[in-house]
């Protein structure tokens, strides 16, 4: 087990995703959108996914995992501590 606690969760701060361009944000916008639908959660002000979604989107991102983690701490939309959950890819 890691001393800084478990791995924390990738939490997309959907108020900041709105407030982006969409050439940036369009496809993570229909990602989330999509999630939530599946999961009937519409109201929140953020939202938690998994490790593997955030896999999936370095693809669609065409970036490395990390790459990507790092781009979405620039625009706000996921918090310094999602560092650590990509970490463990
Ligand atoms: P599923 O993957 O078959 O999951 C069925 C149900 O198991 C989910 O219903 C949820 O109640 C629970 N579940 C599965 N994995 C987790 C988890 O890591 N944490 C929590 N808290 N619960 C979990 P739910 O939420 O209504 O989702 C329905 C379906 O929507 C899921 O079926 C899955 O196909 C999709 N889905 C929902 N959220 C996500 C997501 O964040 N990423 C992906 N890739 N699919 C999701
Ligand atoms: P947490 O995971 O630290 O989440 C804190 C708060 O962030 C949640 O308070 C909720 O207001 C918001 N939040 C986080 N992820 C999502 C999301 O995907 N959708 C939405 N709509 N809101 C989100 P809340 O709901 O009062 O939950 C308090 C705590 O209860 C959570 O702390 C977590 O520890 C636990 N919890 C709630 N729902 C689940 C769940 O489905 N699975 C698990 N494992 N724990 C849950
Ligand atoms: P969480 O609910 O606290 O779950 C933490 C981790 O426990 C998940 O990380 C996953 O590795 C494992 N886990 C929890 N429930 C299940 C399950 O039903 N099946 C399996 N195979 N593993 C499970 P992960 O996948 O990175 O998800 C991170 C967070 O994203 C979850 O935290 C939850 O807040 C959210 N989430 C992921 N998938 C779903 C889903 O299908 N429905 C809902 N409502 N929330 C989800």
């Amino acid at each position: 087990p890691s001393p800084l606690g478990p791995t924390p969760k990738l939490v997309i701060d959907l108020e900041r995703l709105q407030q982006l361009p969409k050439d940036k944000a369009g496809p993570l916008a229909r990602y989330a959108a999509t999630i939530q639908t599946q999961r009937g959660d519409y109201n929140g002000k953020v939202l938690s996914i998994r490790q593997e979604d955030l896999r999936s989107l370095a693809v669609i991102y065409d970036k490395s995992p990390t790459e990507l983690t790092e781009e979405l701490i620039g625009w706000g939309v996921l918090d310094p501590e999602a560092r650590r959950a990509v970490e463990s890819f």
